[in-house]
């Protein structure tokens, strides 16, 4: 499927999937989350720490095909330095560019951009959607201990 891609995009991908700069595991960080995609064999779980109001330092660990390893990449360098709610806007415009939305200008996707192009393959799009999924579940379950915590 990724030799159906544009050039351009597939290089970005392959360089990711390719890349460990984020694979690894924070054991300390606040908010874990993991989960799969059966219809493909992935497996993903996100580590993100937190410092200063801001997301600090993203790992994942996994297995999977070349886009759930690449999006899980391209996720994790994305979402480093971010606050929550910019997080979250980059999860809601990766689902929203799945489902073939018009992209809001304003978020800056980086290298997660180039997976505009699985779109048009949905069978892939779980496969790319598994990171944001993961993180998604892992804000909220962040958030809801906090509001527990009563903070
Ligand atoms: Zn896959």
């Amino acid at each position: 499927m990724i030799e159906q891609l544009d050039e351009l995009y597939r290089e970005v991908i392959l360089d990711h999937f390719k890349s460990s700069a984020h694979k690894g595991a924070l054991p300390n960080a606040p908010i874990h989350a993991e989960g799969s995609n059966p219809l493909c064999g992935d497996e993903l779980g996100f580590d993100i720490a937190l410092a200063n109001g801001q997301i600090g330092q993203v790992r994942f660990h996994g297995k999977g095909c070349a886009i759930s390893q690449a999006a899980a990449s391209m996720l994790a360098a994305q979402l480093e330095g971010k606050t929550l709610p910019q997080a979250r806007r980059i999860i809601e415009t990766m689902q929203g560019l799945m489902q073939g939305r018009k992209l809001d200008p304003s978020v800056d996707l980086g290298d997660l951009e180039a997976l505009s192009g699985v779109r048009k393959f949905p069978v892939r799009v779980k496969c790319a959607a598994l990171s944001w999924n993961i993180v998604e579940q892992g804000l909220q379950s962040y958030k809801g201990q906090k509001q527990e915590a009563g903070s």
